[in-house]
């Protein structure tokens, strides 16, 4: 292939800023002639035009004497195409151009020094995961901010008498929150005016900008400097509050393909292609990364270490992380764990689609063996609740079939003995979730197994799904909601199916305050008794024993010993849920 030809370069890609001049390198090994255009405004057509002087390392660059700060550029290639920069770390309204700023000037006060008193490492953590918009965006949560960084980052709001927000994540007691995409996507209209039309709504699946935050979550979204300064503000009150900050990142695949900026820079470099020259679908959004190739893996792990430095980021959910190869994983894990020792990495260990990666190479269940990062595990979920959508029943649905698996799972999907064997090395490899912002949530998947189902009875069913969720070894992960019985009216890929559909009615945590109360203390529970959070496959193996129930075929039975007393716990799951 010609790109192997293409030389790998060191230098610092993208604008470098300083009050006397600023810097702009491009990598566009093919093409011949690339021209920087400068705009005063994103809006204007005029620009003033900087040819670019091409290095043998396919890197061309110019330097700008003066102060280019609040400026706008883009990339001219071969005289014709215009691009944004993929490097950029600041963008204009609805990513139309790149941005010149001064990143000193956007931390809020208190941020070089903070720190974040949270020491919850490997199956201490829980994971909450949310989207920003959903989780304060709703008319009941209280928050002056609504939808935007700056409404999550709010202290002290209410529902009537209820905690919502960030103050509710506390009394809560989880430890991580995962955030759905906030680096900058396309299928959103960030203008002010446009933010509470209820369709353009998007989770966020759907990169532009890897280096940029997203704009329809910032008060002032043309300007570029605000959302930046506003997600600093949001990580710094999360973490004054002692929640350390998962980002989620799609680097398999970019909304755009052929037309993409990385597609235009270096044609044919950036995605990879099956033999016909098409582009190969693993994601089955039209395109995935050549994550093995030199300068998309650079572009990876540089992208990583920006946002855990520069916006002191704590931890990275990868999206379709099989599409990821091994390689550019180990590599990104190694790096990362020099910035942050706990820093945490995890990712959904399969595909979307069919890949042109080598088996191999891809990041699939069993290859993150002491490789310090963790898989979501859809064998648990499958093992607990049955399948994602269908009417599929799994082990708390009284299915029998799911009961050996489902002991698997609690006990870390670990090699526990030879009728339960597991994925991983160790417990804290596996995340262990029945439901994430994918398919149905779990109070509407109760409705689909048992379409007349009651509400109370469904209540049970949860209370039994999340009681074994926070007593099985490994790293339990909710979606926002779960604690108080969230339903998405049986919608089961919300993605762009409203804001409606998608945003936290706080509401129900009142209504549901039974329900809310029990999880609460199941969460209570797993942080007090460490038994149920143990670190080692030795001590999962010798302290956990499961137990022949013998009335019952339903039932999951076990104790777990510590100095000479037992923890007994039995789930007790029937097919009826009434009884
Ligand atoms: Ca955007």
């Amino acid at each position: 292939m010609m790109h192997k030809a293409y030389k790998i370069t060191e230098k610092k890609l993208g604008c470098s800023y300083s009050p006397e001049s600023t810097v702009f390198r491009v990598w566009a090994p093919s093409r011949q002639v690339v021209k920087l255009m400068v705009y005063n405004n994103f809006l204007e057509v005029r620009r003033k035009l900087y040819p670019m002087i091409k290095d043998e390392d396919g890197v061309f660059e110019v330097e700008i004497a003066g102060d280019l700060k609040g400026k706008f550029y883009t990339f001219q290639l071969d005289l014709k195409l215009e691009v944004t920069d993929p490097y950029a770390v600041a963008s204009s309204l609805n990513s139309l151009k790149s941005a010149v700023v001064d990143l000193k000037e956007t931390n809020p006060e208190g941020w070089e020094d903070h720190v974040v008193q949270n020491d919850s490492t490997e199956c201490d953590v829980i994971v909450y995961e949310v989207h920003m918009k959903d989780f304060t965006g709703h008319e009941t949560s209280g928050a002056k901010f609504k939808g935007k960084y700056l409404g999550m980052a709010e202290n002290d709001t209410w529902f009537e008498d209820v905690k919502t927000g960030l103050s509710h994540l506390k009394e809560l007691g989880v430890t991580h929150v995962h955030l759905l995409p906030i680096y900058d996507y396309l299928t959103v209209d960030e203008s002010a005016e446009a933010f509470n039309d209820e369709y353009n709504y998007n989770w966020g699946y759907d990169p532009e900008h890897y280096n940029v935050p997203e704009g329809s979550y910032a008060t002032e979204p043309s300007n570029p400097i605000s959302r930046i300064k506003e997600l600093k503000t949001l990580i710094l009150e999360m973490h004054k509050a002692g929640f350390k900050v998962i980002m989620d990142v799609v680097y398999n695949h970019t909304y755009r393909g052929k037309d993409s900026n990385f597609n235009m820079l270096a044609p044919n470099y950036y995605f990879r292609r099956r033999e016909d020259g098409t582009f190969s679908d693993g994601s089955g959004c039209g395109n995935e990364l050549a994550t093995e190739n030199d300068m998309v893996r650079k572009f990876i792990i540089e992208s990583l270490v920006f946002w855990a430095t520069e916006y002191k980021i704590d931890g990275f959910r990868f999206d379709l992380m099989a599409l990821i190869d091994i390689d550019t994983v180990k590599e990104a894990v190694d790096v990362l764990r020099l910035i942050n020792k706990d820093i945490m990495i995890f990712g959904e260990p399969w595909t979307a689609g069919l890949t042109t990666l080598p088996d191999n190479k891809t990041t699939t269940k069993g290859r993150q063996s002491e490789l310090n990062f963790a898989l979501l595990n859809d064998t648990y979920l499958n093992s607990i609740k049955g399948d994602g959508n269908g009417g599929g029943r799994g082990f708390v649905h009284g299915n029998s079939d799911c009961k050996n698996d489902a002991e698997t799972s609690i006990a870390g999907s670990i090699f526990y003995d030879y009728g339960h064997i597991g994925f991983a090395a160790k417990p804290s490899e596996s995340i262990n979730y029945i439901n994430s912002h994918d398919n149905l949530i779990l109070f509407d998947k109760m409705r689909k197994v048992f379409p007349y189902i009651s509400d109370v009875d469904n209540d049970k069913l949860n209370r039994l799904a999340f009681g074994v969720l926070f007593t099985s070894q490994g790293i339990p992960l909710i979606h926002a909601g779960n604690e108080f019985l969230r339903e998405k009216h049986m919608i089961d890929n919300s993605y762009n199916a409203s804001f409606k559909i998608n945003a936290i009615d706080w509401s129900l945590k009142k209504k549901n305050a039974g329900f809310y109360s029990y999880f609460k203390d199941l969460i209570a529970l797993r942080k007090e008794r460490f038994e149920f959070r143990m670190n080692t496959t030795q001590e999962i193996k010798e302290k956990l024993k499961f137990f022949h129930i013998p009335s019952s075929s339903n039932c999951i039975g076990l104790t777990i010993e510590t100095d000479h007393k037992f923890l007994l716990v039995v789930y007790n799951a029937h097919e009826n849920p009434s009884l």
